[in-house]
């Protein structure tokens, strides 16, 4: 069973990573740590998970101990939504490759298509409560990203959070240097994507999956909320193998050639998230989990809605 994705850059991302959005600072560079010690390769970060610093600290240690090399890893990071600016978006992977003591990230992606509003803080809202937009095109935005692989400064280029006209658009753009190597989407078995992902493939662009788990700690859960690691069906497929409902949510994933990159603080989660390369789910199991879709979405950014690239307004 793969234990990689290929990019159309050639490179391999090796197909579990780490998750680390609300990683708090003091937790999270244990946590890259004991990855790494279990096997991990693959480390999913973020400008706006404030914790760059503190990954950078555990990566700094493990190449220094020798348990790596920065070659063995695989870095990504993304662009936040107020650098959307072409001339803004190197200084911002500057700011990220600093703050992770790294030459280079093998991937790099544009958090969300949404352009906020600069100088107001990460999160510029209205009085509604709703995002002040920039004036940006993302296809501007591209346009930076290509620069930073022209300068060495990252490996591959991708895009989050995107739906497939946006991507369309992207790919149509004249003057195109670099195709979107990664798109990193929320899939799971609420939100199976299946069009969405169909559509990357077809154009050669690999997918991500976040919120694996159904992200239980989002800062917006309800308790009235579906939870996918409680869900029966899931328990009872799950028994069969003698996995935990983590391991199927995870396994799910590597079956559809998709990355996963759950996220864990907590040691044994984090090593129990990597043991899914001994046990397979049937054809009928896929299937199974596949028809649970009920395009639920625990990363709405409903805060977005009104902005002109709010990318769920399209089916796919
Ligand atoms: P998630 O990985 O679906 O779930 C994380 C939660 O599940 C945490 O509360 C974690 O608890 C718990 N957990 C982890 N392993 C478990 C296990 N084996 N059994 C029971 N509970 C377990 O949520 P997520 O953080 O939203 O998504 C994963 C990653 O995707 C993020 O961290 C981030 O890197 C990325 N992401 C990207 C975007 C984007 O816009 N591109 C959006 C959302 C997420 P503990 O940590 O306490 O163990």
């Amino acid at each position: 069973m793969a234990t990689h994705v290929d990019l159309n850059t050639r490179a391999k991302m090796p197909i579990i990573g780490l998750g680390t959005w609300k990683s708090v600072p003091t937790t999270v560079k244990d946590a890259v740590k004991v990855a790494i010690d279990l096997g991990y390769r693959h480390i999913d970060g973020a400008y706006i998970y404030k914790n760059e610093n503190e990954i950078g600290d555990a990566i700094a240690e493990k190449i220094k101990e020798g348990v790596v090399k920065r070659e063995d890893l695989f870095i990504v990071s993304k662009l936040w939504c107020t650098f959307h600016e072409k001339s803004a978006v190197k200084q911002a992977c500057l700011k990220t490759l600093s703050d992770l003591r790294l030459e280079y990230l093998d991937l790099y992606l544009i958090h969300s298509p949404l352009g906020f509003k600069t100088g107001c803080g990460d999160f510029p809202l209205d009085e509604r409560g709703l995002i002040l937009p920039d004036n940006t095109n993302f296809l501007e935005t591209w346009e930076g990203m290509e620069e930073l692989v022209d300068a060495g400064l990252v490996k591959a280029i991708g895009v989050s959070n995107f739906n497939h006209k946006q991507i369309e658009s992207i790919l149509n753009k004249p003057g195109l240097k670099y195709k979107p190597a990664n798109n990193q989407i929320e899939c799971h078995p609420y939100l199976t994507q299946e069009k969405l992902i169909k559509y990357c493939h077809s154009k050669g662009i690999s997918v991500t999956a976040y919120s694996p788990l159904g992200s239980p700690d989002r800062p917006w859960a309800k308790p009235e909320e579906p939870s996918l690691l409680d869900d029966p069906a899931i328990k009872a497929i799950a028994g069969k193998h003698h996995k935990t409902s983590a391991q199927v949510l995870i396994r799910f994933h590597i079956q559809r050639n998709s990355a996963v990159i759950p996220k864990s603080v907590t040691p044994s989660r984090i090593a129990e998230n990597f043991q899914v390369f001994d046990f397979e789910l049937s054809k009928e199991e896929m299937e199974t989990i596949l028809s649970f879709n009920r395009n639920w979405r625990a990363c709405p950014m409903r805060m977005g809605v009104e902005h002109k690239d709010y990318p769920h307004n399209e089916e796919y």
